[in-house]
């Protein structure tokens, strides 16, 4: 009953955006002169980027990216701020990479140098994303850390210099080594979107949140706009974490069905991801859209900074002047906070069921 609802609404979501929409795929591009694209000047270093497949490069001479403060705050939520530039730890269990068992890399979240292959994740019971080994041992280097006390080898991206977590030798009664990651840190990028050559200048790589009704067509909507790296659902703006489908489905969480959107703002802006979401759902239902009832399906924009908020209530504004709808405007703004990435039976789940190639036409 579920997918034949949202079938027809992706359906008519796809029709209104047929307009707009210029179905391409982002060029091959070179990770090597992306990366030479990136903070010219600095000092130089040798690391490795992911080909299509996954696997490193060889190795390439990058400059170190090096940011003021200010523009780090500016690029990164609070919570990836705190943790990547301000050695913060996540709570334990709280990061919402922990439980992601999908093939790809685990990304700098600052800087986008591929840090870990899913291949080396595994599950530590520590609560902490951990890792057997580096993507590439030259990407990552580490530090003496005697902050608690007592010695500890910090690890940090050699790009960027951003915290990650720490790395453990012989932990946990074994021989291996085991990487303890913030998952604030990272960014996880599926091998899907590294088969698709969908590679960018990291420099302008941006994180938008929408949430606008049932996230499988909300996602299908924004995941072939040129520009857009990656989408992914997941639940967000609730109180508890780690929520499940069934729990946040239940409306006892608070969460909202979103979806994250990673796009290279030289191509696509947040004001063309902004008209994509207003023109493709209802935004003066409250609590519901369309047959789907319930907070989780509520219309909100959660913004990743300063600009995109102002750009949000600038639109909103603009529409509520303009007399777009009959009714008030209800869709919420707020900061972006933890991103549950949803179940994987869920992402990308209209194209899986061949119901998004088949309605464009
Ligand atoms: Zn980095």
């Amino acid at each position: 009953m579920r997918l034949s609802k949202a079938t027809r609404v992706g359906v008519a979501a796809l029709a209104a955006f047929s307009a707009l929409a210029v179905y391409v795929r982002l060029t091959s591009a070179d990770p090597a002169a992306d990366a030479a694209a990136v903070g010219g000047g600095a000092a130089a270093l040798s690391v490795r980027f992911a080909d299509k497949v996954g696997a490193p490069t060889d190795a390439v001479h990058v400059p170190k990216v090096v940011k003021s403060d200010a523009e780090w705050r500016a690029q990164l939520t609070a919570e990836q701020y705190e943790i990547a530039r301000g050695k913060g730890t996540e709570r334990a269990f709280c990061g919402g990479l922990l439980k992601t068992k999908e093939a790809g890399i685990y990304s700098c979240v600052s800087c986008g140098l591929p840090l870990f292959s899913s291949d080396a994740k595994f599950d530590s019971g520590t609560g902490w994303p951990s890792f057997s080994q580096a993507f590439a041992a030259e990407n990552i280097t580490e530090h003496a850390d005697w902050s608690l006390g007592m010695p500890r080898t910090e690890i940090l991206c050699a790009r960027c210099d951003a915290h990650l977590g720490h790395v453990f030798k012989g932990a946990l009664g074994t021989r291996r080594l085991r990487y303890c990651l913030n998952s604030a840190a990272m960014r996880f990028v599926p091998l899907t979107t590294l088969a698709a050559g969908e590679t960018a200048d990291v420099a302008q790589i941006r994180t938008a949140t929408f949430a606008a009704g049932c996230f499988w067509h909300v996602e299908e909507v924004f995941r072939h706009l040129p520009g857009v790296l990656s989408t992914q659902v997941g639940y967000t703006g609730g109180a508890t974490k780690d929520p499940t489908y069934e729990a946040v489905s239940s409306h006892v969480t608070g969460h909202a069905e979103a979806v994250e959107v990673t796009y290279d703002s030289s191509r696509v802006g947040y004001d063309d991801l902004l008209k994509v979401f207003w023109e493709n759902h209802d935004p003066t239902t409250g609590d519901r859209q369309g047959a789907d009832v319930g907070a989780n399906y509520r219309s909100a924009i959660f913004f990743h900074d300063p600009q995109q908020k102002a750009a949000a209530l600038a639109a909103m504004k603009q529409l509520e002047d303009a007399g777009a709808y009959d009714d008030p405007i209800t869709t919420q703004i707020a900061a972006a906070g933890t991103f549950w990435r949803a179940e994987e039976y869920h992402q990308q789940y209209l194209e899986k069921q061949g119901g998004a190639s088949c309605t464009t036409n």
